[in-house]
């Protein structure tokens, strides 16, 4: 097997990424913890935001089904690119083999759905008061779209804005994290030979930006951004989010989740058991959507806690490149610490820790570590925070009622989930006085969504929505349009106002 490093190098070249430079941010593989190269950041955000804005003058006019056709023509660049960029988010993101390919899947199937969505940007004709007058809503494009990525879906989520920004008429700006500097650049020569196939897009329409913090706030702060699509940490959020705030731009914020599976009597234990073991151990538990936290019902968990440990105890670690390899490496050294803080603050609260432990032996810098089931004695401390790592933590149930008010008391509110065959109980989760997240399922884990759907969540988790459904809405501005075709000039509200 080649070395991390020259296997991403020779991707890069082979997706047409000219060479890597001697300095700027450093890019490294999780597989190893060693360096690829370095990608020089981007010094001047406001020329790039400057091109962007000139873009959005012409692309804003250009009918949405022929922009759909720029994004259908990524989506075929994609499906050619599929084997090579899925290989570099293995080597760049440490996601297994499968995951790194179906995260290229996810970006081809946000781009059809777009296509199709170019042609059905709709709006409403509604009744109005006033005879001979018609009132409608028509949407516009709503300008420049600034989209901050994070580490552990590293061009995935940049398709899910991008692809419905530009079929909405919208300019994309793409700041990735300084983690995955790579992909960015192999995701953005991708685009280029769609952009190349397009022949007539306006330059500037999709530019790439590289960088930390800095380069994130000049995005945040300029006026020219209309939109702010920001995925990452809550502590993230709460920084950009009023600054987006203050200036009345667009916010669609993805943050933090710490998701919840309730396992009740009635589960089917298998299929439960399948289930929360991809949702809490795959992506090394660095999903967004991972679950975190799992309440047993009283009457089961004596036969379900044991052999989910067993589950625990026998995934394949090592490198994500390897067939039949589970759990691949934490990002970095800084993720592998807050895991082995989080699992002591457990212990000296009195928790039975099952696995959880470190692999030296794939070298001191690379941070490969055995998932770890908690079991709590109460639904405190770390169980209230999201720590970016395969922690499960387990409590167990008697009432669901109280199940579900444990549920809901943490600030985050993504995903979760209920295993059950109890008609009653699943409708009671998926109800008003249900589980407060904004992604509700009943019998699959919480983490893997399909793009059909709005994807976000509620409280600290930000409130935005990317992806399917009426996603869309947030990348586009809304008129409402009174026409009138008689002779006379009715008021609204019965109100008369003549003026002679
Ligand atoms: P992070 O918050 O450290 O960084 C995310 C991005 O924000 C990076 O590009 C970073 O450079 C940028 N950034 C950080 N501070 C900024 C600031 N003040 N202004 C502008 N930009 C700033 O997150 P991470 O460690 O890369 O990713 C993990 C986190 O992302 C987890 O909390 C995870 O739950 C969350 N996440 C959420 C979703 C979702 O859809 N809800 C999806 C993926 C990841």
């Amino acid at each position: 097997m080649q070395t991390p490093k020259n296997e991403a190098l020779s991707i890069l070249t082979s997706l047409g990424v000219p060479p890597l430079g001697s300095s700027g941010l450093a890019a490294h593989s999780p597989i190893d913890g060693k360096l690829i190269g370095h990608v020089a950041e981007t010094s001047d955000v406001g020329a790039v935001i400057g091109r962007a804005h000139a873009a959005f003058k012409t692309w804003r006019l250009v009918p949405a089904p022929r922009r759909g056709e720029l994004v259908r023509l990524l989506g075929e660049e994609l499906r050619a690119a599929k084997d090579d960029l899925g290989r570099l988010v293995t080597l760049e993101a440490g996601k297994i083999t499968s995951e790194g390919l179906g995260e290229v899947q996810e970006m081809i199937d946000i781009c059809d759905f777009a296509v199709g969505l170019s042609r059905q940007l709709y709006g409403l004709t509604i009744a109005t008061e006033r005879p001979g007058h018609r009132m409608m809503e028509t949407w516009h494009p709503a300008g420049v779209c600034g989209i901050i990525t994070a580490f552990n879906f590293p061009v995935a989520v940049w398709a899910w804005n991008a692809a419905l920004a530009l079929v909405c008429g919208d300019p994309v700006i793409w700041k990735p994290s300084e983690k995955t500097p790579l992909t960015a650049l192999a995701t953005h020569a991708i685009m280029q030979r769609a952009l190349k196939r397009f022949g007539d897009a306006p330059e500037g329409l999709v530019e790439l930006v590289q960088g930390g913090r800095a380069v994130g706030e000049a995005l945040v702060d300029d006026p020219r951004v209309a939109i702010l699509s920001a995925t990452g940490s809550t502590r993230m959020g709460r920084e950009v989010g009023p600054r987006v705030a203050a200036r009345f731009a667009k916010p669609i914020l993805e943050l933090g989740g710490n998701n919840a599976a309730i396992v009740a009597a009635s589960a089917d234990l298998d299929l439960a058991l399948r289930a929360i073991a991809f949702a809490a151990i795959g992506t090394a538990g660095q999903r967004c959507t991972t679950l975190r936290r799992l309440f047993v019902h009283e009457s089961v968990a004596d036969a379900f806690i044991p052999k989910l440990a067993k589950v625990y105890a026998s995934v394949a670690i090592g490198d994500p490149r390897k067939q039949g390899t589970l759990v691949g490496p934490l990002i970095d050294r800084g993720a592998l610490d807050g895991m082995q803080k989080a699992l002591d603050e457990a212990r000296a609260m009195g928790a039975t820790v099952h696995g959880g432990g470190v692999h030296d032996d794939f070298g001191a810098v690379a941070s490969y570590v055995t998932p770890a089931l908690v079991e709590m004695p109460k639904h405190d401390g770390p169980v209230l925070r999201e720590t970016f790592a395969p922690i499960l933590y387990v409590l167990r149930y008697s009432d669901l009622d109280a199940a579900i008010e444990l549920h809901n008391s943490v600030p985050q509110g993504l995903a979760s989930s209920i295993f059950t065959t109890d008609l009653r109980e699943a409708e009671r989760f998926m109800s008003a006085a249900g589980s407060d997240c904004g992604i509700v399922n009943v019998n699959i884990g919480p983490s893997g969504a399909e793009i059909g759907g709005a994807f976000g969540g509620e409280k600290e988790t930000g409130g935005g929505r990317e992806s399917g459904s009426d996603a869309w809405r947030g990348y586009m501005r809304r008129a409402t349009n009174t026409i009138n075709y008689s002779n006379a000039l009715p008021l609204a509200q019965g109100v008369t106002f003549d003026v002679g």
